[in-house]
């Protein structure tokens, strides 16, 4: 019986400041047009693809096996902006094997994670250098830029968690983050 080879180990370079990883075999870029339906404020965000439909974030990974066992990893770089005063942020997702966990670290820029559970119980965990976020099983979690420069961060999950961005789009977020005059305000609704 002839065994399957075993997944070779591997090393991997990330810069730190520019908050890419330096040989990704993965490099996802989301521009504003994909970002419809995240944003209360639908014509500004047509505006902001009318205008050169600019990058949204960036996120760069391994290819691991999407498999019980292993670790997934990626970094993401969401930049800085805002759409009608909400804060740029990511689709989100649940993952398509619920139970499954995950864990940010923030490298760089400021912002919050926002998870939210199919009950709709929802919590803003803040981002900054330094600072882990542990998103744990059932939550649907999705960051957001509050800073002024790109909010980077590392993310590991297990391998067979995979990504379900349909239930999100269809429920939302139960809470939006704006900046306005410079202050950011956590609003429901
Ligand atoms: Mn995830």
């Amino acid at each position: 019986m002839a065994k399957k080879p075993l997944f070779q180990p591997f090393g991997t370079d990330f810069d730190l400041m520019l908050g890419v990883m330096k040989d990704p075999d993965n490099h996802i870029v989301r521009n504003a047009s994909s970002m419809r339906g995240c944003y209360a404020d639908k014509t500004a965000l047509e505006e902001l693809v009318e205008k050169g439909d600019p990058v949204h974030y960036e996120v760069f990974e391994k290819d691991i096996p999407e498999e019980y066992g292993h670790l997934r990893i990626c970094i993401s770089r969401l930049r800085m902006g805002t759409v009608g005063g909400e804060c740029f942020m990511t689709r989100g997702h649940y993952h398509a094997v619920p139970g499954t966990a995950e864990i940010y670290l923030c490298l760089d820029g400021e912002g919050y994670m926002l998870m939210k559970t199919p009950e709709n119980d929802c919590i803003a965990e803040r981002m900054c250098p330094g600072r882990m976020v542990y998103v744990p099983p059932y939550w649907a979690h999705r960051s957001i830029n509050t800073g002024g420069k790109p909010l980077v961060s590392f993310c590991v999950y297990p391998g067979e968690a995979g990504h379900n961005y349909g239930d999100i789009e269809k429920e939302g977020f139960p809470e939006r983050i704006y900046l306005r005059e410079g202050k950011v305000e956590i609003i429901s609704g």
